[in-house]
C-alpha cells in the first residue's frame, strides 16, 4: 500500500505552490486506496510557530485534503547519525562552493556533521520524471555546529519511522533526491519512491515566496476563492483537467516537468 505525506513547513503561509505538491502527494495515495500522513517539519526552532501550524491543518481541510494520522512533529522526535558515516566541517557555505573544504579527511572534532556520501552518481526512478542519473552534490550537513538535527537527516529517519513509501514534493527538492537515498541506503532503511511536481515561479523567475503575497491560500481565500477555485487552477499543471479534487485521478507519468509560471496579480480574481 502507498503511504504519501503532507509535510508542511510552520515558518510561513501555505501558497498555491505548496498546495499544487500537497495535492499530488494525496491524489497518488488516496486513488489507490493509499494512506496519507500529516508531518509539520518544525525543526527551524527559530521561526516555526504553533498558531501557523495549525492554521496550515485548517488550510488543508479546507483544500479537501484530509489525512489517517499525524506523526509527531519533528521538533519532538529525536534523531541520531549512528551508523552513518560522518565528518566534521568547520566551512561556511562560500568555502564549500568554492570547492576550497578540505574537511573530509582533517578529522576534525568540532563543527557540522556532514554525511559522507559515497561518490558516483545515483540512479533512481521519479515517477512523473522517469529515470534519472543525478550526482549527489554537496555533502549534506545532518547536524549543526550547534548540535541541532538538520532537515536532510530528520527526513530521512522520518519517513523511514513513519513508514512513508512515495515522497511527493516541488521539483526544487530533485538534487537533494540522491544524497538522501544514499542515505537511506547507509542506514539500511527503504528507499521511498520520487515524485517531485513542477515548480511554480512568480513573474520574477523565483519560486513562490512571500514576496508573492497574493498566491498565499489565505490571501485568495479573502479574495473569495473557493477550493474547486483552486483545484482548477491546479489540476492543469500537474496534466489533469480542470475540476474538483474528489473526481482527479493522477497519472505520474503525465505530471509535467514545469516550471510554471504564476501571476500574482493575475491569481487574484477566482
Ligand atoms: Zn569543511
Amino acid at each position: 500500500m502507498i503511504t504519501s505525506r503532507l509535510a508542511p513547513t510552520p515558518s510561513g503561509q501555505l501558497h498555491l505552490g505548496n498546495a499544487l505538491a500537497f495535492g499530488a502527494a494525496w491524489l497518488s495515495a488516496r486513488n489507490v486506496g493509499g494512506r496519507v500522513l500529516l508531518r509539520i517539519e518544525d525543526l527551524d526552532r527559530g521561526r516555526a510557530r504553533h498558531e501557523i501550524a495549525q492554521r496550515q491543518r485548517e488550510e488543508l481541510q479546507w483544500l479537501g485534503l484530509d489525512w489517517d494520522a499525524e506523526t509527531p512533529a519533528q521538533s519532538t522526535r529525536q534523531y541520531s547519525t549512528e551508523g552513518v558515516p560522518t565528518y566534521r566541517c568547520t566551512c561556511n557555505r562560500k568555502t564549500r562552493l568554492a570547492g576550497a573544504c578540505a574537511c573530509r579527511d582533517a578529522g576534525l572534532t568540532a563543527g557540522a556533521v556532514r554525511f559522507r556520501c559515497p561518490p558516483g552518481e545515483v540512479c533512481f526512478g521519479d515517477r512523473a520524471r522517469g529515470p534519472q542519473v543525478l550526482a549527489p552534490g554537496d555533502d549534506p550537513v545532518l547536524v549543526s555546529a550547534d548540535g541541532d538535527p538538520a532537515y536532510p537527516l530528520a527526513v530521512v529517519l522520518d519517513d523511514a519511522r513513519d513508514g512513508v513509501t512515495e515522497v511527493v514534493r516541488g521539483a526544487d527538492l530533485l538534487d537533494a533526491t540522491p544524497a538522501q537515498i544514499r542515505l537511506h541506503e547507509a542506514l539500511s532503511l527503504p528507499v521511498p519512491t520520487y515524485l517531485h511536481v513542477p515548480l511554480l515561479l512568480g513573474p520574477d523567475g523565483r519560486k513562490l515566496s512571500k514576496s508573492h503575497g497574493s498566491t498565499e491560500l489565505g490571501a485568495l481565500r479573502a479574495a473569495g476563492w473557493s477550493p474547486d477555485d483552486v483545484w482548477t487552477t491546479l489540476l492543469p499543471l500537474l496534466g489533469l483537467p480542470a475540476g474538483g479534487l474528489r473526481d482527479a485521478r493522477l497519472e505520474p507519468s503525465r505530471v509535467p516537468c514545469g516550471p510554471f509560471v504564476i501571476d500574482a496579480n493575475a491569481v487574484v480574481q477566482p
